[in-house]
């Protein structure tokens, strides 16, 4: 199943050009072109998928599969002992291509990329009612 305008596609499809690292029956893997670090890998599925929500789990298995194989190789050929590993699901979590990804990105000290979350510690005052509302 491919989409005919969607980037991903387009490159598993060999109509875009990409950098592979790494390729199975079900995955593809590529440098991402606005790279935050040496090595900011992008681990697809082979089918499209959206995101979280509409990727079946046996997919999602060969893409976390994947993810774990080409970490251990970046450990052992680039000796990459630090790695940052996101995806994101839907325009306001910032998802900007919707074909199903996950972000590796290597990280090193002083490499001048910082995630600053801000956190909300007031939240915790919250907690009792949020657990009850998943449990109604
Ligand atoms: P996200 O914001 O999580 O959807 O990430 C999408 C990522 O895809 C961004 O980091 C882009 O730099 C990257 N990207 C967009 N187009 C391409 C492309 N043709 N080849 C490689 N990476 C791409
Ligand atoms: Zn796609």
């Amino acid at each position: 199943m491919h989409k005919k305008d969607c980037i991903f596609c387009n490159i598993i499809k060999g109509e875009i050009d990409s950098y592979k690292v790494y390729e199975d029956k079900r995955v593809y893997a590529f440098f991402d072109t606005n790279p935050i670090n040496e090595y900011h890998t992008l681990v697809i599925p082979k089918n499209h998928y959206q995101d979280i929500f509409d990727i079946p789990e046996e997919e999602l298995v060969a893409v976390i599969k994947a993810t774990k194989k080409i970490a251990n190789i970046y450990k052992e050929k680039l000796e990459v002992n630090n790695l940052q590993i996101f995806s994101n699901s839907g325009a306001k979590a910032e998802q900007d291509v919707f074909h199903f990804h996950m972000h590796i990105v290597p990280r090193e000290e002083n490499d001048g990329q910082d995630i600053n979350w801000s956190t909300k510690p007031e939240l915790q005052e919250k907690f009792d009612q949020l657990i009850e509302k998943l449990n109604n």
